[in-house]
């Protein structure tokens, strides 16, 4: 039986058949770039549906006689016979959809793994769960919350949301925001979190140890949970926090899931943090059929929090463990694939393994040395030109850099030359003010206790309620410990209110008759409403500048994701769910592969995706690796994974870039070409570009005439840190570098609105 199930599996290689048919126990599937895991993952949810455990077992049911042996036997060898009498004997124990939890680490992979199951198994795929940890725990939150005393229509708040709360406690407490910048703040809080620690816990902890700073963040942390608390609200960290506190406390709802996921599967596991990975070891406690995907050399996002021990250690927490590796690649030409293993073998800290290729050789990789940014950007658009002209698509093409901020001058190159492209999580949509102002008036109406989005909203338009009768109603709110909506519901009755009760009122009842539409129009209908009935509309169309025309139409955008998620809701569409939706949204998710545009990202974003063409930009010491990873070994190990990531997405060409002058956040540096280039061996790279650069130092050697890996500027050990142009600029590029590795799926629509508003031409 295993046999002809395997028949139907045929195109995968032994290895990858060995991962997609077990089906029982916990297993490890460990391999490098390419090799097909998320394929196998996908395989493998195929086959539990449609044979389940009777792939994974060799006794022969009483049931089968000796002539369906002998049909089997027939088909394993010749693939003829009748394909519905071969599922019948194979089909024993297929898994029902909702028994199947499969997490991936971005809504783009999640909605992938979807697509490409419904096409494998028609709709009963829409049942499986296969979402981010995030949209999980969202499910599993709305069910039971209650039991941890939140309302279940709680708020999400995104990291700009979080934001505004600690800067608000940080004045109210009278707090320099200098010493306590906010950002930083918040990582605290976040790793405080992933420690599992509750903020009365954190504070003990940090009084005890006697450390001045962290008590004080400690006390923030602590205010900052009870803010949200009284908003009802949630923020990215605590959606997993509270999750696995209720699946720990509650025995009820932790046996509920146990028994329900029959099998656990994760794809990138080594991406995973220390409550990802107890959220899934948890979930798949019941039957341990726990498989998890990934790659020690692609684990990327350390400084969120996530531990390589999690996939290193797989094999001590699950004794008996079935650990499979798959060696073969089978998506880059041999110089990419072999110039990526030489980088990658830099790093210390690794299990190693080296992966091979049927492929043909392929191209040499190519190094292009920019005079600047300028010249850089050209580069790259001349590129993608020639190639469009030699029949490849624009999509076949993608930019990846370091940092958002390098985006802007090879958008400017693309826009020149007629490119369409789309920016991966540049400017997003959801950030917008006049798209945040209506996201927040939906989630008042949602969850009247959401202080923050009410104050967004009450004199917006301007109803005449001004910024001290708000900040008056929140101090009773405080003293009261009510909510700012209840008390202004209720303005006639404090003295203190008195002269604005009566717009207070013209606000509550607006509020009222608001609420009254939702329930009886459908969610598109009720917007059109919503826009009109606050006035919002008006507002914008009075004023009649281009501005205000352009933050009309955004404000109407809104609708087409209103549109996309009434089509798409599975359960029943409600405000909540829609809310939900938004919240949960990555800028990777709009990464449509129909459209036909180059896509450009940060190396972060382009994990799990794969591109005929891939253009590295920027590979230059200070910036990849970045300026705070020179003399840290992990911190630098973790950049060379990072470029491992990036060049591994290459399917044909990889282009390497770097400019011998640059200007980045204001300030022009000269660095010298990346020490990830100069790991490559000469015979996969050719160089180009302008011959030499000033001040190597050492030994000068032809920089265009092939210079040996160590030469150039005497090895690394003398390297000295580019300058920046002092220690302030330095700062403020590792402000912006930080800003943009945060990672976690933040409603960001960049890509999204770019896509809407016309890509098509350049932008
Ligand atoms: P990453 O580490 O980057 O996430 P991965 O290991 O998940 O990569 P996949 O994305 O699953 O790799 O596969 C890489 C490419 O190889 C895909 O284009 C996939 O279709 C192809 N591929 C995988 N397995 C096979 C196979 N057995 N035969 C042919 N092509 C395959
Ligand atoms: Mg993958």
């Amino acid at each position: 039986r295993r046999g002809a199930i395997a028949r139907e599996f045929s195109h995968l290689n032994p290895e990858q058949q060995k991962a997609a048919l077990t089906t029982e126990g916990p297993l490890l599937l460990l391999a490098g770039a390419g090799s097909g895991k998320t394929t196998v993952l996908i395989h493998r949810v195929a086959n539990l549906m449609k044979y389940g455990r009777g792939s994974d077992s060799t006794e022969v049911p009483e049931w089968v006689t000796e002539d369906d042996l002998t049909f089997l036997e027939e088909y394993v060898r010749t693939g003829a016979g009748d394909k519905a009498r071969q599922e019948r004997l194979c089909a024993l124990d297929p898994a029902a959809p909702w028994t199947i939890l499969a997490i991936t680490f971005t809504n783009k992979a999640a909605g992938e793994l979807k697509d490409r199951l419904a096409r494998m198994l028609g709709p009963a795929a829409n049942d499986i769960w296969a979402s981010t940890f995030h949209s999980a725990c969202v499910r599993i939150l709305r069910r039971d919350i209650e039991k941890l005393g939140f309302a279940s229509s709680f708020t999400i708040y995104d990291t700009d949301d979080s934001l505004r709360v600690v800067k608000d406690i940080l004045k109210d407490l009278g707090i320099d925001d200098k010493q306590f910048p906010p950002r930083s703040v918040l990582g605290y809080i976040s790793r405080a979190k992933d420690a599992m620690k509750l903020a009365d816990q954190y504070l003990a902890e940090c009084e005890r140890s006697g450390d001045f700073r962290l008590t004080k963040i400690a006390k923030i942390y602590a205010e900052y949970q009870r803010r949200l608390w009284e908003a009802s609200a949630l923020d990215f960290d605590d959606i997993i926090f509270h999750t696995v506190r209720l699946l720990q406390q509650f025995d009820e709802v932790r046996e509920f899931y146990q028994r329900k996921f029959r099998y656990v599967l994760i794809d990138e596991y080594q991406d995973t943090n220390n409550l990802q990975y107890l959220l899934a070891s948890t979930l798949a406690g019941g039957y341990e059929n726990f498989c998890v995907v990934g790659d020690d050399d692609q684990s990327i996002y350390r400084f969120r929090g996530a531990t390589i021990e999690n996939i290193l250690s797989f094999e001590k927490q699950y004794k008996g463990c079935r650990v499979i590796r798959l060696e073969e690649n089978y998506r880059s030409t041999k110089h990419i694939l072999e110039a990526s293993n030489a980088v990658i073998r830099n790093n210390q800290g690794r299990k190693g393994k080296e992966l091979w290729t049927k492929a043909g050789e392929g191209d040499k990789l190519t190094l292009y040395a920019a005079m600047n940014e300028n010249d850089e950007a050209q580069y790259v658009a001349a590129r993608i030109l020639e190639g469009y002209s030699q029949g490849r698509k624009w999509k076949d093409h993608a930019i990846l850099y370091r940092m958002n901020a390098q985006s802007n001058q090879i958008e400017n190159a693309c826009k020149r030359n007629g490119i369409p492209y789309r920016i991966i999580g540049g400017t997003r949509f959801f950030d917008r003010a006049e798209v945040k102002d209506m996201v927040a008036y939906l989630a008042v109406l949602n969850n009247p206790e959401d202080d923050l989005r009410l104050t967004r909203i009450i004199n917006n338009p301007p109803r005449g309620i001004g910024a001290k009768t708000i900040e008056t109603a929140q101090e009773i709110a405080r003293r009261e410990e009510s909510s700012l909506y209840a008390v202004i519901d209720n303005a006639r009755m404090y003295p203190e209110l008195e002269r604005s009760a009566a717009k207070l009122a013209g606000f509550t009842a607006l509020m009222g008759e608001l609420a009254g539409l939702l329930d009886e129009l459908p969610l598109d209908q009720f917007y059109e409403e919503l826009i009109l009935r606050t006035g919002y509309a008006t507002m914008l169309e009075s004023k009649n500048t281009v501005e205000d025309r352009t933050r009309l139409e955004n404000v109407r955008e809104l609708l087409t994701s209103i549109h996309g998620y009434l089509e798409n809701a599975g359960e029943e569409p409600s405000l909540a769910g829609f809310l939900d939706e938004i919240a949960l949204y990555t800028d990777l998710d709009s990464h449509d592969p129909d459209q036909d545009c180059v896509v450009m990202m940060t190396m972060h974003s382009a994990k799990g995706l794969e591109f005929p063409v891939v253009f590295v930009v920027g590979a230059e010491e200070g910036i990849f690796p970045g300026i705070r990873a020179i003399g840290e070994t992990e911190e630098m190990e973790e950049e060379r994974r990072l470029c491992y990531v990036a060049m591994t997405r290459a399917k044909e060409k990889l282009y390497l870039t770097c400019a011998n002058q640059r200007m980045l956040f204001g300030r022009t540096s000269s660095n010298r070409p990346s020490r990830f280039v100069e790991e490559i061996p000469p015979e996969h790279l050719e160089r180009l570009g302008r011959s030499c650069l000033p001040n190597l130092g050492g030994g000068e050697e032809g920089w265009s005439g092939m210079p040996s890996r160590s030469s150039g500027y005497g090895g690394y050990g003398s390297y000295q840190r580019p300058t920046y142009g002092g220690g302030r600029s330095a700062q403020a590029g590792q402000g912006g570098s930080r800003t943009d590795r945060d990672p976690r799926p933040q409603p960001s629509y960049g890509g999204f609105v770019r896509a809407m508003s016309g890509a098509g031409g350049g932008a």
